[in-house]
């Protein structure tokens, strides 16, 4: 890893030059509601700094909510053309996201890539390079040090910000970073000293992982669920607004001429995510559906695949229309 510094006046210029150079940089904006977004900008001006954690996360550039996989096309010889868009993928940055998210797309990358790897997927993540920034502050929502991350981490991350006594910190992690930097190079002075924890957040830590590891594994029968479920109306907003969900719907849209397929994100907490053509569903209630979301997250996952798949951004909490509480949720079935 390289340690450099940035002036904090040449963020914008910085960020402006790789706008020119032709990158897409997606980044929060603030919206009229009063909430950040992540959306693609057309200058440096357009992007929001004061903000503790974007209303979405940025999972949509490397996993679009509604992604053309191909196109068919059924042509009178009896020849079968298929297209897809994947050589027209452009270089993107991700710029601004907190270390949650970055430690989010990590785990989005075990998911996708890990066993059976997804092409549309791999072929996103490998033009997207992240820049994330530390978190200085949080919110009652944020537990990422519950859940082995905390607001200076660079897991996930091509570069972490942390812009404190009037500089900017720039730690390259990875290759993708470091050639992001070298693109402006007269920008960055070199250092070896950065000690950023009195000025990084202290959100609240709830649990620890160890302790879930053990007692999660007898929480499956717990009566908890019912309470944990209660006032859920199913909506998806917390899956939505998730950087690790990844439940999807593959639909093909057209005639058997002609047409297109496409995947759409889904949500396990949906009461047809699992529904059957028989109409039968095997997780016929919300409470089952709410403890599957869940488990998958804080059991499922660290079973399959090594990695909590909850990063504690507290972007359900903050969404849900019912104020369910995903850590207090996790607490009450454990406990
Ligand atoms: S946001 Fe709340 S109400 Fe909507 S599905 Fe998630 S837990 Fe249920
Ligand atoms: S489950 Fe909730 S707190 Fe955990 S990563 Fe998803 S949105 Fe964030």
């Amino acid at each position: 890893m390289e340690l450099k510094l940035l002036s904090t006046s040449d963020i914008a210029v910085f960020v402006d030059g790789l706008l020119k150079a032709g990158k897409v940089v997606v980044a929060p904006v603030l919206k009229q509601s009063g909430k950040v977004f992540f959306k693609p900008v057309q200058s440096f001006a357009e992007v929001a700094t004061d903000y503790i954690q974007t209303a979405f996360s940025a999972k949509e550039v490397v996993f679009p909510k509604v992604e053309e996989l191909f196109t068919y096309q059924h042509n009178e010889d009896g020849s079968l053309d298929i297209k897809d868009q994947l050589d027209r993928i452009p270089e993107t940055v991700v710029w601004g996201l907190r270390p949650c998210d970055a430690a989010g797309f990590d785990y989005l990358n075990q998911f996708f890539l890990k066993e059976n790897p997804d092409v549309y997927f791999k072929a996103r993540y490998d033009k997207t390079t992240l820049v994330t920034v530390s978190c200085s502050k949080c919110d009652e929502s944020c537990f990422c040090t519950s859940v082995d991350s905390h607001p200076g981490d660079t897991k996930g991350s091509d570069i972490l910000l942390t812009a404190m006594d009037g500089k900017c910190y720039v730690e390259v992690i990875t290759d993708n970073g470091l050639a992001l930097i070298n693109s402006a190079k007269e920008l960055f002075t070199s250092t070896d000293t950065l000690s950023k924890e009195a000025f990084l957040a202290k959100p609240a830590t709830h649990f620890s992982m160890d302790e879930i590891k053990d007692k999660i594994q007898y929480a499956y029968a717990s009566a908890e669920w019912k309470h944990a479920s209660m006032g859920c109306y199913s909506c998806g907003a917390c899956a939505f607004a998730c950087p690790t969900c990844t439940c999807f719907d593959i639909q093909d849209e057209g005639t058997q001429d002609h047409g297109k397929r496409v995947r759409c994100w889904d949500a396990c907490g949906m009461s047809q995510f699992t529904k059957h053509a028989s109409g039968h569903n095997p997780r016929n209630t919300q409470t089952e559906r709410r403890r599957q979301r869940l488990m998958h997250k804080f059991k499922y996952s660290v079973e399959n695949l090594g990695v909590v798949s909850c990063v504690g951004c507290g972007r359900c909490i903050r969404v849900c229309p019912s104020h369910l509480n995903i850590f207090e949720n996790i607490l009450s079935v454990m406990n």
